[in-house]
This record gives structure tokens, sequence and C-alpha cells, in this order.
């Protein structure tokens, strides 16, 4: 009998506290046979249940599992209008459990149908952070000593909230303190911690764009493995100049939710890392060919890996990571027990690098009783942001 999707259900759980996350499973008419995806979109998490449940289920039940290619292409053009992180996220979860539906049919880890492993793990690189550039300093020796290659510095601005630093504040920025106070850290960091530790840097997008060049010429001879997001993806238009005055190396693209966002940034030579959020996108099919299409320029990937990424996503994010030959370093989240316990097959982290195991597909699966036991938390504002403002009160990108 032929194989075919009989149900698409949502598993909402929380087990890392405060990140609501989406997991996707897709059922077949095989009994036993189902697989996982990531739709976490913790900040409007209730529009992409709603868009699974709603638009996706009843468009794909009855389908070929198999079809995954047909599959994305159906269902991102039957809304007319499409891409944005909402629709993307839900079709993640739906494309990225068709994927661990082929490898289970397979009896192959995925990094094998993508070809197979080009290393051996995935190089990761984790957050140090902290109040002051001691003890940023002292965050940094902690993952050096967890066997970590690469450590992303934030450091909080007195008086200021700062995206990552652990600074505190009311939800006030300004941005020519935190231009000010960056490169100090950096050449702190450079003479307090070993000369051969990769060091890297997010600006998050929210200085104004010349301020942004301005930093990162200041930061150029500190050696930083990439600075992030040095402009809002409004701005990219500004990435020729940032280029013709810094060799400094630039990763650049979490915010995006389309590919074609990347295909001028790539095509010219304007960026070395692209930082794609893989369920923003849309899932695993079109970051492997976004995947595909930056290694004919030379650039490298660096998926999108914070705490807001279900397990599941990490674990997407590592089939890549192992097969594409383009692979530059990937972002870790050092997972709870908890999330352990709900998603058997997390991906283990070992000597700063995260290690795949061998099982069929995706290699995660969902605990679901135990999913059940870390309900969302009751947000006010349901995983939204609460505005952020200069000292004049105008608002600011977050
Ligand atoms: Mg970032």
């Amino acid at each position: 009998m032929a194989l075919t999707i009989t149900n698409i259900r949502v598993i909402k759980t929380a087990p890392q506290g405060n990140q609501q996350l989406i997991v996707v499973k897709v059922e077949t008419s095989d009994p036993g046979l189902y697989g996982v995806g990531c739709a976490t979109f913790t900040q409007r998490a209730a529009a992409v249940v709603t868009a699974i449940e709603e638009f996706l289920r009843p468009f794909l039940v009855g389908w070929d599992p198999q079809r995954i290619e047909d599959i994305y292409q159906a269902a991102l053009t039957s809304s007319y209008w499409h891409s944005g992180p909402v629709l993307n996220n839900a079709l993640s979860g739906v494309d990225e459990a068709l994927w661990d539906i082929k490898g289970k049919l397979a009896n192959l880890p995925l990094y094998q149908l993508f070809g197979g492993k080009s290393r051996e793990a995935a190089d990761l690189y984790g957050h140090a952070s902290g109040e002051t550039f001691e003890a940023v300093a002292e965050s940094a020796r902690w993952l050096l000593d967890q066997g970590f290659r690469h450590v992303r510095a934030q450091v909080a601005v007195p008086g200021y909230a700062t995206y990552g630093s652990r600074g505190g504040g009311d939800r006030v920025w300004e941005p020519a303190p935190y231009c000010r106070v960056v490169p100090r850290l950096f050449e702190y960091l450079r003479t307090h911690l070993p000369e051969e530790l990769e060091l890297l840097h997010d600006i998050h997008q929210r200085i104004p764009p010349i301020s942004a060049i301005g930093l990162a010429k200041d930061l150029e001879q500190f050696k930083l493995f990439f600075l992030e997001d040095p402009f809002a993806p409004e701005d990219n238009d500004y990435f020729p100049m940032l280029r013709a005055q810094s060799a400094i190396p630039i990763a650049m693209g979490e915010l995006f939710v389309n590919p074609h966002e990347y295909v001028p940034l790539v095509r010219d030579r304007l960026i070395d890392f692209m930082r794609v959020h893989i369920s923003d996108i849309g899932g695993l099919s079109v970051a492997r060919k976004l995947a595909a299409y930056c290694e004919f320029f030379g650039v490298r990937t660096a998926w999108h890996g914070p705490a807001d990424v279900s397990p599941v996503g990490h674990a997407a994010n590592l089939h890549l990571d192992l097969a594409v030959h383009n692979f530059g370093i990937q972002e870790c989240t050092i997972f709870n027990d908890a999330n352990r316990e709900v998603f058997p097959g997390t991906p283990e982290i070992r000597d700063g690098y995260l290690w795949a195991n061998d099982r069929p597909g995706l290699g995660i699966d969902v605990d679901e009783a135990k999913a059940g036991r870390y309900p969302w938390p009751d947000q006010p504002l349901r995983g939204g942001w609460a505005p952020l403002r200069r000292a004049d009160g105008t608002i600011s990108r977050q």
C-alpha cells in the first residue's frame, strides 16, 4: 500500500524554561514511521502553531511523505503570498520531519543522504558574556576549559540594556557607549586570553550603519574569527563600503527570511559566513541549496544555533555541518538536563565539537509525555519582546 501522511501534529514544550519550543511530528500510514522537525519561532509561537494546524495539516494529509521537494514547493505556493518567519517555520517543521522520515526509510543518518561526512564533528563556538571585562574573560576561560576553541564575547554597557551581555538596565540602548566599550573589551581579551583562541562578536544590527563600519575598522586589529550582523537587513547596501575599508570577516543573515536575500551578498563576495536560522527560511531543503550556492563563492556556513532553536533544529544544523564542504562554524547551546530528557538523541558536545549519533534520520526524537511536563510559560507578551528604546524614548532595533 502506498505510504501517505496521515497526520501532522504540533508538540509545544519549554524544557529550557523560557523558550517556547515548537516541534512538528509528521505521522504516516506505516505504523511507527514518523518524522520530527523544528518550527520554533519563540516571539510569534502561537501564529506558527495555527499555520501548521489550520493550513499545512489539511493541505498535506494524504500526500506521499517521500516527495520532499514536491511537498515543499506545493506548500510554499499554496498561500500564494509566501515567505516570512511564521509560514517558513511552519514549513520547516514539516520539511525537516520529511527528511527525518527519508532517513528512517533508508536506515541511514541524514548526513549520509547529504553525501556523507566531510568531517568527524562540528566545531562549535560558545557564548562568553558578563558585566565586566574580567567576567567575560572568566566566562571565556570556562569554555576553554571545556575544550572550546571559538568564543563569542559580549559585554554589558554600564547603564544600558545590551544584547547577550547579561547586563541590566531599563530596556534603554544607545549606540555610542557600546561602540566605545567593545574595542576595549577585545583589547582586554587579547591581552588576557591565549592568542590561539578564536574570538567572535555580534553587533546584532543595532547601530547606525556608518558606526558599524567604524567599529569593524576598530576591531580589525584583534583578528576576530567573524563579526556578526553589522547591519540590519534593510541596510545591506552598506556592505560594499564596509568591504572596501576592512578585511574583518563578516557573518550575516540570521534575520533573513527569504533565501534570495543572500544572493547578492554572496555573489558579490560581501560576506564570509552565512548565519541562516534554518527554520526561519523554511527548513533543510532550502538550507541545503543555500549552502551549495555559498560554496561556489567561498562563503562558509554558520547556522544560527541559540536556545531558541529546538534540539531537533540543532540536530538538523548538525547533519548539514557534517556533510557540506564549506562548513565554517556552528553556534552552540548547552542544553539542560530537561531538554535532553524531552529530546532523546540530542547531539552531544565534547571537546568543543558537536557529535552526531548514527541513528537513522535526524537521530533525535521527542518524548511527548515528558514534553508535556514542561508547558509553555505564561508570558504577558506571549514570547514577544518588550520595546527597546533610545534614551530620548525612540524605539530602537532589538
Ligand atoms: Mg546573532
